[in-house]
């Protein structure tokens, strides 16, 4: 297996992923949008709530807030894991704190900037979501409970979002049939023709997603796109304030310990069935 890094930017990666079949970059795929936990607001407490919307509507609101938090440094356990029991400790929980009230005069908008954490290093990745507007003479104050949790539990914990894949896209133009019309270049949405010169070329093959929506602007057979089965194109986004690659390492541990787990309960089985016979 081979990885070759199209572009990598804080919050998003792209990424080549050579001699590998398309259900085992599915696997990745499902791993990492099922399985790998990101910090999310789980409980909130209202102690003071005059807004004009419902307290449900605002912890719904937060509860979609995505939280930056650094994974190496804080070590945290699952809460239903974790030896206070699910109670939720400082080795499980992090709490934070949204206060803010108006006078007679102004009107202000709360926005995830307005929550301050407990725990250094935790903190709404925009400061500028807005929550609620309070008119004049409103109060917001709540307190509210971060925790772990994974995607398969509920989609808010999925640390990443446009996660997906596609085969290594070929696409070629056939030089005795190419008419030279030019209509492919702005058929194709994704740019991947140009002219160079006087002649259309490929200059941007990655691109291409496959579509053949430029073979119906084309001579037929002026243009062939074809794949590479054993190569896929990953590309995703993250929404947890988690860095991609840290994100596929993680993919990486999680693949590796359900492999071992299956190992394990296979071996047991086969153990139990010879104790038997
Ligand atoms: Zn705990």
């Amino acid at each position: 297996m081979d990885i070759e890094l199209v572009e990598i930017f804080p919050n998003s990666v792209k990424f080549i992923l050579s001699d590998v079949s398309l259900s085992y970059a599915n696997a990745l795929r499902r791993l990492a949008l099922a399985e790998v936990p990101s910090l999310v607001i789980e409980d909130v407490y209202v102690l003071r709530n005059t807004s004009p919307l419902f307290d449900e509507f605002i912890a719904h609101r937060l509860g979609l807030t995505p939280l930056k938090y650094d994974i190496d440094e804080l070590d945290l356990n699952f809460r239903d894991k974790c030896d206070c029991g699910g109670i939720g400790c400082n080795l499980c929980t992090v709490t934070l704190m949204l206060s803010k009230e108006t006078d007679a005069q102004t009107t202000t908008v709360v926005y995830s900037g307005d929550i301050v954490s407990a725990q250094e290093g935790v903190e709404p990745i925009s400061s500028k979501i807005p929550i609620v507007k309070l008119g004049p003479n409103q109060a917001l104050e709540l307190e509210c409970m971060a925790q772990l949790g994974i995607g398969k539990e509920h989609a808010k914990w999925q640390p990443v979002s446009a996660m997906g894949y596609q085969e290594f896209p070929i696409p070629e133009i056939n030089r005795s049939k190419c008419t030279n019309c030019l209509a492919c270049i702005d058929a194709c949405y994704r740019g991947v023709y140009q002219k160079v010169g006087d002649e259309v070329q490929v200059t941007n093959p990655l691109s291409c997603t496959l579509c053949n929506y430029c073979l119906d602007f084309c001579e037929p057979g002026a243009i062939k796109i074809g794949s590479n089965p054993s190569k896929v194109i990953f590309s995703f986004e993250t929404n947890s304030g988690i860095p991609p690659s840290k994100i596929l390492s993680k993919t990486g541990e999680i693949l590796l310990t359900n492999i071992d787990e299956f190992k394990k309960t296979l071996e047991l089985s086969l153990l139990e069935k010879d104790e038997k016979e």
